[in-house]
């Protein structure tokens, strides 16, 4: 696993745990299948933490080691030793 591939999986994450949560959302309001709808949040959900579990653990500089912010977009220059990352 590298950084790349992490923050590829920290955006995949996110992004269909977002849209995971929606649709669960919109079927338990509109169409009154709580079940359901609470099911696929909660997948949602568990997309989303894991993606940024796995990029607390992998999201980090491959030459000194220094974690990146998560939140903020992929750098050019690593903050901590200014390796240049592609
Ligand atoms: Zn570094």
């Amino acid at each position: 696993m590298n950084y790349k591939k992490s923050y590829c999986m920290l955006v995949t994450g996110i992004w269909s745990g977002v849209v995971m949560i929606f649709i669960g959302g919109c079927l338990e309001i509109r169409c009154g299948v709580a079940m359901i709808g609470n099911a696929i949040a909660v997948i949602g959900l568990m997309l989303m933490a894991g993606g940024i579990v796995q990029a607390l653990i992998f999201y980090k500089c491959p030459n000194c080691g220094k974690r990146f912010n998560i939140r903020g977009r992929q750098p050019k220059f690593c903050p901590e030793c200014g390796c240049e990352l592609e």
